[in-house]
């Protein structure tokens, strides 16, 4: 069940109490070139990204705000967008308030808000900001950039105990109390506490775990990932590893996934693993699932392999319009399997299965509807045959 905690508008959408896990992704373009982040959340946004962040680190990047949010505008989207701040967001949120009226939420990292002397007073300012213009405001630590001052604070403390914590457990222990300092110091300037996000990103699933375990016994809503997860395979297991128990325990509102891009890959690839991640943990569900089976020596062709693959296109087509017209088809479970000895088992348990011949079995391939044995189709044009059976089920 997931943890309990108040509810957080962020622009159009809400996270937190009842809310989903709400799906979360970051630009990584010049903001300060309008036209180009536009598009990037644009893209962000359309494949599933519900909150969109950008980085706000310049005078420029600040003035370009406004556009940003026309050009969205102009395409009719609503998407909420989060600025992000490190070293001088007092000096813009103060200079630029068209900016800071335009932006839908702040994120803080208590690590960067200045030097010791300045630092409490900039996060002050920071958070008055968001009091004036009613904005929320995630209080993001990094482990990569920890409040040096609270470290030592924290090592000296650490000394003195009779079974000190390793070097490893103080870093983690600062970065926790870090965000939850800050958060108490937000709500002692006058910031509700729904208006307050936290995060602590680490870059090791265990070490994400001790944090977020940490961080849940505070009341606020929480924004999960790993930090610098990595490329290809290696960031999508590492997000998915780190993430996954956490979720299940009810532990995120929102979700953000960040990996590093591989030359050529689209941005939108973190949106949509941390969806595919939403869904295998059953928190969310965006599109119909299908499985299949691996195939083995059992199977003498591709032709399985094909089939899956050509039914999850078709499904990813008509999913716009399905969404639509027939709501709660996301829950619909499709199942292509390889050979009679799993085939008909795992097609029963879909809504829609199929189980292809295997070798030297009868060139037969029987589909199962709502667990009964439906029809058998052989000879040619089984996947057409085998599509339209999918569609009359969903329209019906
Ligand atoms: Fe192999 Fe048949 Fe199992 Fe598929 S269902 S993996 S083809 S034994």
């Amino acid at each position: 069940m997931k943890r309990s905690t108040p509810t957080v508008r962020v622009g159009s959408v809400a996270l937190g109490g009842g809310e989903p896990v709400r799906v979360q992704s970051m630009t990584n373009t010049d903001t300060a070139d309008a036209a180009a982040t536009a598009r990037q959340v644009a893209g962000l946004a359309r494949a599933g990204s519900e909150i969109v962040r950008i980085t706000v680190n310049s005078e420029a990047a600040a003035r370009a705000v406004p556009e940003i949010r026309m050009r969205l505008e102009d395409e009719g989207l609503d998407v909420p967008l989060v600025g992000d701040f490190h070293f001088n967001g007092h000096l813009l949120l103060a200079r630029y308030p068209e900016m800071a009226r335009t932006l839908d939420k702040y994120r803080i990292n208590p690590g960067t808000v200045g030097a010791k002397a300045k630092a409490a007073d900039n996060f002050r300012t920071m958070v008055e900001a968001a009091i004036e213009h009613g904005k929320p405001v995630r209080i993001g630590g990094n482990w990569g950039s920890l409040d040096q001052a609270l470290l030592a604070e924290i090592m000296d403390a650490n000394a003195r105990r009779p079974q000190p914590k390793t070097a490893h457990e103080v870093l983690l222990e600062t970065l926790v109390v870090s965000v939850q300092r800050s958060a108490e110091l937000a709500e002692e300037i006058g910031l509700a506490r729904d208006r307050i996000v936290l995060s602590a990103k680490v870059s090791a699933p265990a070490d994400l775990w001790v944090v977020y375990r940490e961080l849940a016994k505070s009341p606020y809503a929480l924004h999960l990932g790993l930090t610098e997860a990595g490329m290809g395979d290696r960031g999508v297991v590492f997000s998915t590893a780190a993430v996954t128990p956490l979720l299940a325990e009810g532990i995120g509102d929102t979700l953000r996934v960040s990996l590093t891009p591989v030359p050529g890959e689209p941005r939108t690839r973190e949106v949509e693993v941390a969806k595919e991640i939403l869904q295998a943990v059953g928190v969310r569900r965006f599109a119909p699932s299908v499985s299949a089976c691996p195939g083995c020596g059992r199977t003498t062709s591709s032709f399985f392999q094909e089939l899956a693959q050509e039914v999850s296109r078709y499904l990813a087509l008509k999913m716009d319009a399905w969404r639509t017209r027939y709501p709660g088809v996301e829950e619909l479970k499709v199942a292509v399997m390889g050979c009679v000895v799993n085939g008909p088992g795992e097609s029963k348990h879909a809504d829609v299965g199929i189980s292809l011949p295997g070798s030297g079995e009868a060139p037969r391939a029987p589909v199962y509807v709502d667990g009964e044995l439906y029809t058998t189709l052989s000879g040619e044009g089984i996947p057409e045959r085998f599509v339209q059976i999918l569609e009359d089920y969903v329209e019906r």
